[in-house]
């Protein structure tokens, strides 16, 4: 018998395993937005198109961890609760995430700018610890095992007594929570990132491109202390290794210089390689420079569309792609997985007619492919197969 106050059982449940294949799409559909909230799902009306109608004092992209990012994310669950269910009111959300910090935030700023009630689930996953759960009193729920989203949603529903209907609308987080689960299957998702950027700066730097010194600046700028000066965005940083690699600057000079403050930020450091750049000859360089600074410049957040276009096929090339046979400690650090656990409670949620939008912070350049890589049959990465892998939990959820 299944107690949902034991966690004795996530101990001892049948390891992991291979759940066949599948797709985010099979039970999203294109209910989907990546970081620029544009709506994969063409019924619904973009945030350029509607900014005025969500409450937005302007069309520019709100960040997952601001208000009107909020805003923009209940608006699209209204507008398409209303599109299969017309009068339906949404008065309450389930959130499901990977990240107590920000997921965190941004449940809070869902419940505040709609005055829903709600509950978030945000599993990490330590599978070496013993198993922990704890609900804490602003309804987030947080575990270090993925599969104890079964007594969540059963404490939820029978000691919380929740109903879950249409009037509930479910915020599925994609990155390392749908999709390469935190803690389990996140390294592949970073892998993929990475080679990204080396993919990049080799190209553009050919022949005198040099792995070792790249593998350097990126481990050592990748750390949070250098934060102040790339913001850590990614972008940032892999445009700051381009420039280290084609010798503008050493990477002891430029931790030099950020340590003493005469570098202070990343626009102080593409302004000084502007001036630089200038007086040089290298062709390939200046004009991937001059279109990552004129992005930075009109005010995009993801300026480096050439490195998050590479980003998006190596993470394309990581799904779906080991053979069936391969032992799961492998498939786990080389593919990227649907997480088993979580597509299981987003289906039974499913079966209750909630309304539900998928959110990835990965930039749409990383997420969707180009028009020319579209008819080469390339597809958005919510609508790519992978395999599924998770513990069957099945039947330890509610009936
Ligand atoms: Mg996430």
């Amino acid at each position: 018998m299944f107690d949902y106050r034991d966690l004795k059982v996530l101990s001892t449940a049948p390891a992991l395993q291979v759940q066949g294949m599948g797709r985010l799409s099979d039970l999203l559909d294109d209910l989907v937005v990546y970081r620029r909230l544009e709506p994969m799902d063409p019924r619904l009306p973009s945030l350029q198109d509607a900014w005025r109608d969500m409450g937005l004092a302007d069309s520019s992209i709100p960040r997952k961890l601001e208000q009107p990012y909020a805003r923009v994310v209940t608006w699209l669950l209204q507008r398409a609760r209303e599109l299969d269910a017309p009068g339906q009111k949404i008065r309450q959300v389930i959130y499901l995430g990977d990240t107590a910090t920000s997921d965190s935030i941004a449940f809070h700023n869902v419940l505040q700018v709609t005055g829903w009630s709600g509950w978030a689930f945000i599993a990490s996953e330590q599978a070496d610890a013993p198993p922990t759960i704890e609900h804490r009193d602003d309804g987030i729920t947080l575990t270090n095992r993925w599969g104890a989203i079964a007594h969540w949603l059963c404490w939820l529903t029978e000691e919380q007594g929740v109903r879950i209907d249409a009037s509930t609308a479910v915020i599925v987080d994609i990155d390392k929570t749908a999709l390469g689960g935190r803690g389990r299957n996140s390294t592949p998702i970073d892998q993929a990132r990475m080679e990204g950027v080396e993919q990049i700066v080799a190209q553009v730097l050919g022949e005198r491109f040099d792995h070792d010194l790249f593998q350097r600046a990126y481990q050592e700028l990748n750390q949070s202390r250098y934060h102040p000066f790339t913001a850590d965005n990614q972008d940032y940083l892999a445009y700051t290794c381009l420039i280290i690699g084609a010798g503008l600057c050493s990477l002891e000079e430029l931790i030099e210089d950020i340590s003493t403050g005469r570098m202070a930020d990343f626009e102080q450091f593409i302004r000084w390689v502007d001036a630089r750049l200038c007086r040089a000859d290298d062709l390939g360089l200046i004009d991937i420079h001059r279109t990552v600074y004129a992005h930075l410049r009109a005010g995009d957040p993801t300026p480096f569309k050439a490195f998050r276009r590479q980003e998006y096929l190596a993470t394309v090339r990581r799904m779906g792609h080991l053979p069936n046979d391969v032992p799961i400690e492998r498939r786990l650090q080389e593919e990227i997985c649907l997480t088993g656990e979580v597509l299981a409670v987003v289906k039974w949620l499913k079966e209750r007619d909630v309304i539900m939008l998928a959110l990835s912070d990965k930039p749409d350049e990383a997420s969707v492919p180009t028009p020319e890589q579209e008819t080469e049959g390339y597809l958005p990465l919510h609508r790519v197969p992978t395999h599924i892998v998770g513990h069957p939990i099945e039947e330890w959820l509610p009936r």
